[in-house]
């Protein structure tokens, strides 16, 4: 085992060459802690399961706590776990939490790899496995060296993919029982090279809405429209009509987007009126009034053209994730965390992504950052590292697991500075 005994003494002082000497050996000890995790990854790949189904990824989580000794409790927010290493002066009384998410995704895998899926139809294809691993990793690297001051946890969240995990494990009362006051997560990013961190203050990733509508009123004869509905019209209608929520009644600066993606109506036949129609489709934006005025446009178009038609209807509109923000003051905690372990060229403004991430409900409630880390590899654009997410060609890249324990534990040691 390396030591790490003077970091702290040296931190508190200047940049000099022993703090490059001990980066070297803090680097050496990750290094070691990555060849095993890659392995902790394959095995959680191999076993993926969907929201609040995760039993594997908990129990081998804290199978691997149990062995290190590091405090820790199952079953927060159904299938999460929380751990907890206290540094070498606890006292301070000041925490801040890394998240991992844990669960896969409904997908059938085609990667071929040796450690693929072994759950059919189940998939980790958002690299949840790899933030699992790392974060264990990094629990690993904390428990050994706790050269800070405070407490970190640890939270490894179930049900990231459209389940609210994040939201459950809050109302399961992991800020009183865990409490924290900042809180740090990452995600890997294919579509960026390997070694590239990406992050921004303010909005980085967008709310993200799924909503549903039914239709129902008179089917019938196609060549006799005047005794029956026609609910074809009616959804057209509605698609039409939404267009022009985003673009003809939001304030243009502001961004959304508004995509109905099913529209199942017909029973196949050219001669008959269904009774019925079903649309869905998801809405993404970023500020909270622009989340609101669009769900409410959409009641209204939808009942006013079921009113027009004389169809029965139903809305669902259920809110997914909450926007990510980063707040500017902790982005710059991030900046300088990968400046000072991997050099200023290793950091990137990302620009605002589309995208859903659960993460936000946390920052919502504690400040802290969320960054992407860059996975793909610019050599071979067909490499599973280099696929996208949510894709059954895609894999998470183990040799990222350092580079974010590293990020990470910069964070750790120098936002809870001994
Ligand atoms: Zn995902
Ligand atoms: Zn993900």
């Amino acid at each position: 085992m390396l030591s790490f005994g003077y970091v702290g003494t040296f931190r508190a002082g200047l940049r000099c060459v022993c703090d490059d000497l001990l980066m070297a050996e803090r680097k050496a000890l990750i290094d070691s802690i990555g060849a095993e995790a890659a392995g902790w990854r394959r095995t959680l790949h191999q076993n993926p399961q969907t929201m609040y189904e995760e039993t594997f990824a908990c129990a081998f989580v804290a199978e691997k706590l149990k062995q290190w000794g590091i405090p820790h409790e199952t079953g927060v927010g159904k299938t999460g776990v929380v751990a907890t290493i206290d540094g070498r002066s606890p006292e301070s009384g000041r925490a801040i939490a890394f998240r991992a998410d844990i669960d896969a995704l409904d997908i059938q895998e085609e990667t071929g790899l040796p450690w693929a899926s072994q759950n059919k139809g189940k998939m980790h294809a958002c690299g949840h496995d790899g933030h699992t691993a790392t974060v264990l990793a990094l629990g690993r690297y904390l428990q050994q060296t706790r050269n800070f001051r405070g407490r970190v946890q640890l939270i490894f969240q179930p049900a990231e993919e459209g389940g609210r995990g994040a939201e459950r494990m809050v109302a399961d009362g992991l800020l009183e029982r865990y409490p924290f006051d900042e809180i740090y997560g990452f995600h890997n990013f294919p579509y960026r090279p390997i070694g590239e961190f990406w992050i921004r203050s303010g909005f980085m990733m967008a709310a993200t809405d799924f909503f549903s509508i039914q239709l129902h009123g008179r089917g019938g004869h196609a060549a006799i429209p005047q005794v029956c509905d026609d609910l074809i019209l009616a959804s057209t209608q509605i698609v039409s009509a939404f267009q022009g929520l985003v673009s003809r009644e939001l304030n243009p600066l502001s961004s959304a987007v508004l995509s109905v993606t099913n529209l199942l109506s017909g029973t196949g036949a050219s001669n008959v009126m269904p009774s019925s129609a079903s649309l869905s489709g998801t809405v993404r934006c970023f500020e909270a009034d622009v989340r609101n005025q669009l769900e409410a446009r959409m009641r209204t178009v939808i009942s006013g053209v079921a009113d027009m038609h004389c169809l029965k209807h139903t809305f669902a509109y259920n809110r997914i994730t909450d926007a990510v923000s980063n707040p500017a003051e902790f982005v710059d905690y991030s900046v300088a965390a990968v400046e000072r372990v991997f050099g200023k060229e290793a950091i990137h403004t990302q620009e605002p992504v589309m995208g859903g991430e659960d993460f936000g409900y946390f920052l919502e409630r504690r400040p802290g950052s969320f960054i992407f880390v860059g996975q793909g590899d610019a050599e071979d654009p067909s490499s599973p590292h280099s696929q996208g997410l949510h894709t059954p060609g895609y894999d998470f890249n183990d040799a990222i697991n350092p580079l974010v324990v590293e990020y990470f534990a910069e964070l750790a040691e120098t936002r809870l500075a001994r």
